[in-house]
């Protein structure tokens, strides 16, 4: 059985195990600044699972199409399942989940589903670079988070048109990010864990030891409810230590939204891997690279 992974930009990957296609996210047409990444939406005709991590429009904005175009089920929060309900999929193309639940896509891969957490974004503005140590921003409450998450969008609102047009158009009404979900999925070559915004519980992932970890990389990790006391590249390195698999992926690293998001430069995140956990391989992987995932290079 062939498993080949396609980076389609921000935290969007299309996973295919031998004739099963699984998209890990949605978000493929993007702002017109971004970089183009060789594929749009309008041209995705084959899919049979879709996966969304959580409900922000850089994750869940496209769903709503493929679902269309393809019939597709999406596993996702309550609150992305109540989104798409609302732009009219049908239920039975919809499977809510909140973490505990292991889900058949096929006679031999399935995938587990686990609670997780979303990145601190709302304790910064630009996206610190990987090295940048943070420090404080602790025992802050969800309405201060609230307020700061409003600032934001109000920045991003005055990042020129393009920004805002595109913020417009992605609009689906969620209610915050809907709780992040991280999901691990079962192959009969290997095991791939997906994440798509860099916070976690650490007692959910230790142990997990996944053949191969898609892990976020972008803004102030979250460490079991609070912002990492720390860089970027270190939060990586965190979760690498627990989880322990044998091969990394970045994701959410590339400049998707310029002016607000950052390519990630993933040398200082090497760096902190080859001190912690050496024998992890972290791969670099461009647009639709087509990587077999469980092979060896
Ligand atoms: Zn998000």
């Amino acid at each position: 059985m062939t498993v080949t992974l396609d980076w389609l930009g921000c935290a969007t990957f299309r996973l295919a195990i031998g004739e099963l296609v699984v998209f890990l996210d949605a978000y493929v047409d993007r702002v017109p600044s971004a970089a183009p990444t060789g594929v749009t939406i309008g041209e995705i005709d084959r899919a049979d699972w879709i996966v969304i991590g959580h409900s922000h429009f850089d994750h869940l904005y496209g769903a709503e199409r493929i679902a269309r175009a393809t019939g597709a089920t999406v596993i996702g929060s309550y609150e992305t399942v109540r989104i798409l309900q609302a732009q009219g999929i049908p239920q039975a193309q919809l499977l809510p989940v909140a973490g505990g639940e292991t889900v058949r896509l096929s006679a031999d891969v399935t995938v587990d589903v686990f609670p997780s957490q979303h990145s601190c974004v709302w304790s910064h503005r630009a996206m610190p670079a990987a090295d940048a140590v943070c420090l404080g921003d602790l025992g802050v409450t969800l309405q201060e988070q609230q307020r700061r998450m409003q600032e934001l969008f109000g920045f991003l609102g005055s990042l020129g048109p393009e920004v805002l047009d595109h913020l417009r158009a992605s609009a689906q009404g969620a209610l915050g990010d809907g709780g992040a979900l991280l999901f691990l999925f079962q192959t009969p070559d290997g095991s791939l864990l997906y994440q798509d915004t860099s916070g976690c519980w650490s007692g959910i992932l230790r142990d997990l030891r996944p053949d191969v970890a898609i892990l976020a990389a972008a803004g102030r990790g979250n460490l079991d409810g609070e912002p990492i006391q720390g860089s970027l590249a270190q939060f990586v390195a965190r979760e690498a230590e627990l989880l322990r698999p044998r091969r990394i992926v970045l994701s959410h690293h590339d400049d998707w939204l310029p002016g607000f998001s950052r390519a990630v430069d993933v040398a200082p995140i090497r760096a902190e891997l080859s001190r912690v956990a050496p024998a992890i391989e972290l791969v670099e992987m461009g647009y639709r690279a087509g990587f077999p995932l469980f092979g060896r290079r």
